[in-house]
Formats: C-alpha cells, sequence, structure tokens
C-alpha cells in the first residue's frame, strides 16, 4: 500500500487522546521514532472525561505507571462501579460493580441460582452477591491480594493530560503549540504528508494520528472517511458540564441519574466534583436541563457550565491510509458507562500491535479496522440495553426508548436472557458480568432458570447463597473506608 517505513509519527491533537497517544508510543517506541506532537493553546480541549473502567490498570501497568503518584497528580480516586438511580423506574437503584456477582457452576452461571432464590423468597437484591458492589455502597477500598478487587477511578481530566504530557516529553515526545490550519495531500496516493499550520511551519510525518476531537481534521476534514450516526438508537446528543466544591468524602462510584429526558451524571474527586446531564434536544431544551442540573447539585458551582453538542456514531473507518483517528475524532459513544478512554486505550495498543514499522499494508489497517468495529458496536448495544430495557413509562422520553427497534444483536440477547437467564460473551467482548447485572439491574427477569439448579436441596440452596454473602460482608467489614485509604495511599497536595 505505501512501502514507506515509518520513521516519524505525527500526533495532532493534546487531549486526553493526543497525551495517552504520546505517552505510550514515545514509551514503548520512542527509541526508533521520531514523535512530535502539535496541540493549539486557542482550542481548548473537551474538559470531560473523568470517569474510567477497570482496563485502564492495563494501560498504566504497560507505562509503569505509578498508582500513588497517577492518583496524586490527578487528584483521583478509585471507582467499583456505576450507581443507576432512577433508571429501572423513579425512585429505585441499582449499582453496575466491576466485579463478578456469585459463583458460576460449569453449566450455569450464579443468575440460575439467583432466580431461584429469589422465588422462593430467600435471595436478597442481585448485587448483594457482589465484593464491589458492597464495597461500593459501604464506601469501603483496599487494594486485595491478586486483584480481589476490580477498580478504575475517577480522574481529573486536564491533570490527566499534564501528567501525560510530562511522561511523554520525558521519552522525547516533542510538543509544537500551533494552530493546523491545513492538511498537506499527496496527490497520487492521497496520503497525507504534512500539516501546515497558521504561523506557516510545515510539519512532515509517516503517520499521523488524529486527537483533534470532535474536528476530526484529518480523518475528515482531509480524508472524507465517513461517519455512521447511531442516533437513531441512542437519541441523546447534548451535554452540560460545570464543575463543584466537596461537600462531603468522595464516594466510590459514579452517579448517573435518569431525568425525564437524559440523565445526570456526579463524578467525586479528592478536592471537587464533576457534574454534568446528558440530554436529547428533541425532548428538553438546554435551558430547563441545565436548571435540572443547578437544582441537584450540592456544593459551590466553580465552572461556568458548558454545552456540549454531540453526534452519536463512529467514523466509518479508523485507520485510513496514514491517518489513525483516536479519541473523540473517531466517533462517540455518550458516556453513560465511562468507555471513551477506554477506547482511545484500546486504539493505541492496537496500534502498537500492528505498528507499521516497515510501511502501511492494507491487511493490518483492516484488521485494525475489523477489531474497532467489534469492539465499538458490542459497547454501543450494552450502552443501548440502558435506555431500551426499564419499566418508565413516566415521560415522552422514556416511552421513546422503550419503543424505538434496537440492533438485532442485541435484540437476541434480550430475548436469550428474558426466556432462559441466559446470557454469553461474545469474541473477548469488553462487558462479561454487566450484562446480567444490567439487564437484571434494569429490571428483566428472566422466565425461567437452568435445571441444574434444581440438584441443589431448598436447604443446600439457602447455605450457598447465604455463604456467599457472609463472605463478602466479613471481607468489606475488614476493609478501611474509601476517603481513609485516600488519605493515607495517595492524597494530592496541591
Ligand atoms: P479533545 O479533548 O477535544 O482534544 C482535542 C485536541 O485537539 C485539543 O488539544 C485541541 O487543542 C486540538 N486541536 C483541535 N483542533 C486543532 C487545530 N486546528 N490545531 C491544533 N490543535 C487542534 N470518556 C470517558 O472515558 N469517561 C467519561 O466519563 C467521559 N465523559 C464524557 C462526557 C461528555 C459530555 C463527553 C462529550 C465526553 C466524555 N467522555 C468520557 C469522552 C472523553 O471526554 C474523550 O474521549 C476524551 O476527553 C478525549 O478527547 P480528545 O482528546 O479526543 O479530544
Amino acid at each position: 500500500m505505501n512501502n514507506r517505513s515509518v520513521k516519524k509519527v505525527v500526533i495532532a491533537g493534546g487531549g486526553t487522546a493526543g497525551w495517552m497517544a504520546a505517552a505510550a508510543l514515545s514509551k514503548l517506541l520512542g527509541k526508533h521514532l521520531e514523535i512530535v506532537l502539535v496541540e493549539s493553546d486557542e482550542i481548548a480541549t473537551v474538559g470531560v472525561g473523568e470517569a474510567t473502567i477497570p482496563t485502564l490498570l492495563y494501560f498504566h501497568s504497560l507505562l509503569k505507571i505509578n498508582e500513588a503518584e497517577f492518583l496524586k497528580a490527578t487528584h483521583g480516586i478509585y471507582k467499583l462501579g456505576i450507581n443507576f438511580e432512577n433508571w429501572r423506574a423513579k425512585g429505585e437503584d441499582y449499582l453496575h460493580a466491576f466485579g463478578v456477582t456469585g459463583q458460576d457452576c460449569w453449566a450455569a452461571g450464579f443468575q440460575h441460582f439467583w432466580l431461584k432464590g429469589r422465588e422462593q423468597g430467600i435471595a436478597t437484591e442481585f448485587g448483594d452477591y457482589c465484593l464491589e458492589k458492597v464495597c461500593a455502597t459501604e464506601n469501603k477500598f483496599a487494594h486485595l491480594p491478586q486483584n480481589g478487587l476490580n477498580y478504575a477511578y475517577h480522574i481529573d481530566a486536564t491533570r490527566y493530560g499534564q501528567f501525560l504530557r510530562s511522561i511523554s516529553e520525558e521519552h522525547g515526545v516533542y510538543r509544537i503549540e500551533g494552530k493546523i490550519n491545513k492538511v498537506n495531500l499527496n496527490q497520487s496516493s492521497g496520503f497525507i504528508e504534512s500539516l501546515r499550520l497558521q504561523n506557516g511551519q510545515l510539519i512532515e510525518g509517516d503517520l499521523f494520528i488524529d486527537c483533534t476531537g470532535q474536528r476530526a481534521l484529518l480523518i475528515e476534514g482531509a480524508l472524507h472517511t465517513g461517519f455512521e450516526d447511531w442516533s437513531h438508537w441512542l437519541p441523546c446528543d447534548s451535554a452540560i458540564a460545570l464543575q463543584t466544591t466537596s461537600v462531603k468524602a468522595p464516594v466510590p462510584y459514579t452517579r448517573s441519574i435518569a431525568h425525564d429526558w437524559g440523565w445526570q451524571w456526579q463524578i467525586p474527586l479528592q478536592h471537587r466534583v464533576g457534574n454534568g446531564v446528558v440530554y436529547s434536544s428533541k425532548f428538553v431544551s438546554d435551558e430547563e436541563a441545565l436548571a435540572t442540573l443547578k437544582n441537584n447539585i450540592e456544593g459551590d458551582i466553580l465552572t461556568e457550565p458548558r454545552v456540549i453538542k454531540f453526534r452519536t456514531g463512529t467514523r466509518r473507518k479508523h485507520w485510513n491510509k496514514n491517518c489513525v483517528a483516536v479519541g473523540l475524532s473517531s466517533g462517540f459513544i455518550e458516556p453513560l458507562e465511562s468507555t471513551s478512554i477506554h477506547f482511545i486505550q484500546q486504539s493505541i495498543v492496537r496500534l502498537l500491535r500492528m505498528f507499521p514499522q516497515q510501511g502501511i499494508e492494507q491487511a493490518d489497517v483492516d484488521e485494525f479496522n475489523a477489531q474497532t468495529m467489534f469492539d465499538l458496536e458490542s459497547t454501543r448495544d450494552f450502552i443501548i440495553l440502558h435506555y431500551a430495557v426499564h419499566n418508565r413509562e413516566d415521560s415522552a422520553f422514556w416511552q421513546h426508548c422503550r419503543r424505538m427497534q434496537v440492533p438485532e444483536p442485541l435484540a437476541q440477547r434480550i430475548r436469550l436472557f428474558k426466556q432462559s437467564g441466559r446470557v454469553f460473551r461474545k469474541n473477548n467482548e469488553l462487558f462479561d458480568d454487566s450484562w446480567m447485572q444490567v439487564m437484571i439491574g434494569q429490571g428483566l427477569i428472566p422466565d425461567s432458570y437452568h435445571p441444574i439448579v434444581d440438584n441443589m436441596s431448598d436447604d443446600e440452596l439457602a447455605k450457598f447463597l447465604a455463604h456467599i454473602k457472609h463472605n463478602i460482608n466479613g471481607m468489606a467489614n475488614q476493609l478501611p473506608e474509601h476517603s481513609a485509604f485516600i488519605k493515607q495511599f495517595c492524597a494530592s497536595i496541591d
């Protein structure tokens, strides 16, 4: 496709995506590559993206990042899951935790045992059998041996960028401040040759990583890659973000509170709280959404509310010619399950695995795009699940979501689970136990359970369920308070 070996990588954009790409490439391939990052002080980063999922720990271990230093620098805390309030029905909630619920047997997942226990009135809430959920609601945290407690983080997005910038510069990344105003293409191959800055400077490269956020200057602006719109399945198209002071110790989970036309997030950090609403502009005005947000926050407002408009969907290709789109330039699925930073890291790691040092091969490009699309579609379906399955009929928005046609693979998962309680993870997709937690949490209770459960006597089943809860509660009781752990392990000083 292009036999030119890749010696120089140009990263356009210095948000979370740009600096994550710069840090990973420089740390792992910096000895063989020249890496330049261009960002404009005139164009702000999106400034949100503060809740993560546990996969970030793998990215950090690849970069040999020290967790305590990282949390101090980003004012971060631990996150054990997301509490979904008013989603199943007004006044009800459930917590989607990062752990595994109960104990499976070879033929049937724990949900089958729980279903029979529920039928007999001897099982409590599904989440009570998950250590991470119990620790989250009881505000407990510690590092357990063998990753016994699955966790992620809440971080200050701006500080995370600065933290990664220092790692990148330490490993040789050269940062150029300036506004890109032209992307030059090779006339015969259509490959990107250089970026021209407003001051006339020309930045040439062999491989370009588009991290220019929603502007997508390279992948779309120059290469016209095309966009697949998913907004008919995920109707929210707007968000408002603002920060407030903390009024209490941070809880180790994200709060997601459903409103009549979307939902609100609350992401506590060590010193402040990130807040926002995500909504569909067809069902509520910006003014009304902001008023609701302001009525449902605690603490003093620290920042001007910012309205962010977005389009849900994905670039048709994430790697096109000699350009790889990473971050918001590659598309966006709303932040309900905090998956965007995960997709940034996935694209970076995938690129590292398929790094085209000898020149760009179409087979690599096609494989990269196919893997990326699979990951995105499965996560998209998981997010749609929250909107499609619930018992809310109290507003036009929720009625619309309940009646909406969902992608067929999701419809099949819902049918299978409803009928038999069965759920299977496909091709190493991102979410596993989560499907079950969210389906049950959203109120989808299967009509039957696996017959193997009946091999246990009623008494054995009662003991089995009680034993799991006993162990979990015993473990949670031994752990310190989340805020005490933060104070001792990673309190930020600035
Ligand atoms: P940006 O932050 O927009 O950075 C773009 C960069 O490009 C900037 O440095 C800018 O200066 C530069 N640039 C643009 N144009 C030019 C130009 N002409 N010349 C030079 N430089 C230029 N993700 C999560 O994982 N968890 C969350 O909780 C979460 N919450 C979110 C909430 C909302 C409302 C939204 C909209 C997104 C959320 N995300 C979340 C997504 C997350 O914010 C992004 O994936 C992440 O911040 C990466 O953004 P980015 O680096 O791609 O783009």
